[in-house]
């Protein structure tokens, strides 16, 4: 049993934001995504960004029909996330 349970293991093999961009992307694994759902319920900073990736490419699809979004839509959306992310 590795110690993921501990999230403030330092010596952890992959950081949550590659985790997260693994799972972003689509390109995770079915075993990845099972580790980073179970991870989210104890991991808030991923949980927020989590979700606030996943409504921000849902605004993107909904309002602009993937056309792509306006840049400054983005880096808004983006900087309120980055907000919440503690140092
Ligand atoms: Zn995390």
């Amino acid at each position: 049993m590795p110690d993921s349970t501990n999230p403030s293991n330092p010596g952890k093999k992959v950081s949550c934001m590659e985790m997260l961009q693994h799972i972003l992307d689509g390109d995770a694994t079915a075993e990845q995504q099972q580790h980073f759902k179970d991870h989210l319920d104890e991991c808030m900073p991923c949980f927020k960004t989590y979700n606030l990736e996943v409504a921000l490419k849902t605004l993107i699809k909904t309002k602009c029909n993937g056309n792509g979004a306006p840049q400054e839509l983005i880096e808004r959306i983006k900087s309120q996330i980055s907000q919440n992310m503690p140092r």
